[in-house]
């Protein structure tokens, strides 16, 4: 008879990273309880409300190699719906337009909308045997030395405690998991918000000879209006539209006020893009979208003894400048797999385990996780910073063309 009992892990956050962290746990033989805060994603309102603001964003192989090591068939179904992005389109003031290739052999970065990405994760988390997701469910509090969590309903409004063997802190930026851990760790930890914000819009679809929708601006680019102190930027969607980001100083931003005086100022900055857009649109969305701050996030060590570990955001968030902040919260999936695997780390535990004990083995994992991956976290946290100032001002000069390289926006 078989006495050995499944250990359950509990990954808090339904994103991107918590998905894939659920699909590779189950896989080993976890039994895994996923906690989201949200409506699941693949709910019609939900779907209807990511349709008011569709945001996409640049997928490299980093992304979908790790994707691929631990679910080639969902690799294959995300590498169907991207659109494939050789360079980028630099359009000047005057509105001439000019592409630099990001590799000699064509190599490419992939647009892809987010919500589609999420919604695929997390169906194929369903399809597990090994997974149960829980949406409209926030983590509040978590007891580390007696492994359990408490967990609010936010439909019932009840609150009820669950008992986990490794806690997987996936909650994103502003992470309950990592607060919760710094009470035990010693854990370095800095945060810095730039000076910049964003605000998103929507270029729509074009109509085709028969009427038929077609792109505005080609497809194959990432578009950028690099105008030094603030910039631009589009990304092509299947639907034939882009979305648009706008990245400015707050205290730029604080100044363009109303519809009037921010239409006369995009129009001044960037004509090509307020013809394409169209003046309602702008400002429909000028008015309606957010304006949202940017943050940058270092933690070190990223794990508590053989129990829990922080993935993707929450243990590093960075700004988007260099397109790889979820592109490394799937290679931290990949990476702690790999760990995982070399340690022989089992999934069961005898029937008799005490639940205070140490796997060690595990433990050895995660220490061994936080030791190799930090250096490299920190270095591409400072990449994308510096990826800023190309973006929105090298890119305009010549010197930027004996420095430029694949994998960044
Ligand atoms: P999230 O996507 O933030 O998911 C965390 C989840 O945890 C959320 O669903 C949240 O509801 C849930 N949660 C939070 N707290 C709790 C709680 N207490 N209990 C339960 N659930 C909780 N990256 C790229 O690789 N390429 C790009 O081109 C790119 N462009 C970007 C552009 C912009 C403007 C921005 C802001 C970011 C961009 N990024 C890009 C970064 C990327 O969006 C993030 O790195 C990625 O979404 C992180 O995924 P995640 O799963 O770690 O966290």
């Amino acid at each position: 008879m078989d006495d050995r009992v499944v250990k359950t892990a509990v990954v808090v956050g339904g994103g991107p990273v918590g998905c894939l962290a659920a699909i590779s746990l189950a896989r080993r033989g976890w039994k895994v309880d996923v906690y989201e805060a949200r409506p699941d994603l693949r709910d019609a309102a939900s779907i209807q409300n990511t349709k008011l603001r569709s945001i996409n964003l640049a997928i490299s192989h980093r992304g979908l190699a790790a994707i691929q090591v631990i679910d080639p068939l969902a690799a294959q179904r995300f590498l169907e719906t991207v659109i494939p992005m050789k360079g980028r389109m630099i359009h000047d003031p005057n509105c001439t337009l000019s592409s630099q290739l990001y590799d000699k052999d064509g190599q490419c970065i992939n647009s892809i909308d987010r919500a589609l990405l999420n919604r695929s994760l997390l169906d194929q988390a369903s399809s597990s045997p090994n997974i149960r997701l829980f949406f409209n469910h926030k983590i509040q509090l978590v007891d580390f030395d007696k492994k359990t969590m408490t967990v609010l309903n936010l439909d019932s409004g009840t609150v009820f405690s669950v008992e986990f063997d490794l806690c997987v802190g996936a909650d994103g930026s502003y992470s309950v998991i990592r607060r919760q851990m710094m009470k035990v760790v010693r854990m370095d930890f800095q945060q810095e918000y730039i000076r910049d914000e964003y605000v998103e819009f929507k270029m729509p679809p074009g109509r085709g000879d028969r009427g038929q929708p077609v792109f505005l601006l080609d497809p194959d680019h990432l578009h950028i209006w690099p105008r030094h102190s603030f910039m631009f930027i589009a990304l092509p969607n299947q639907d034939k539209s882009f979305t648009c980001t706008l990245f400015a100083p707050a205290s730029l931003l604080d100044t363009l006020g109303d519809r009037a005086t921010f239409l006369s100022w995009f129009r001044q900055h960037f004509r090509d893009a307020f013809e394409l857009i169209g003046e309602n649109s702008l400002a429909t969305a000028w008015e309606l979208n957010p304006r949202s701050p940017l943050i940058c996030t270092k933690s070190n060590p990223y794990h508590y003894l053989d129990r829990a570990i922080l993935l993707g955001d929450a243990a590093h968030s960075m700004v988007p400048f260099y397109g790889q902040g979820l592109n490394c919260g799937l290679e931290d999936v990949r990476v702690l797999d790999t760990l995982l695997t070399e340690s022989e780390v089992q999934a069961t535990a005898p029937a008799n385990f005490d639940r205070g004990s140490i796997d060690t083995r595990l433990a050895a994992a995660l220490a061994e996780y936080s030791e190799s991956r930090h250096d490299d976290l920190v270095a591409i946290c400072e990449l994308a910073m510096a990826n800023y100032l190309e973006m929105r001002h090298s890119v305009t000069t010549p010197v930027y063309l004996f420095r430029k390289g694949l994998d960044r926006l």
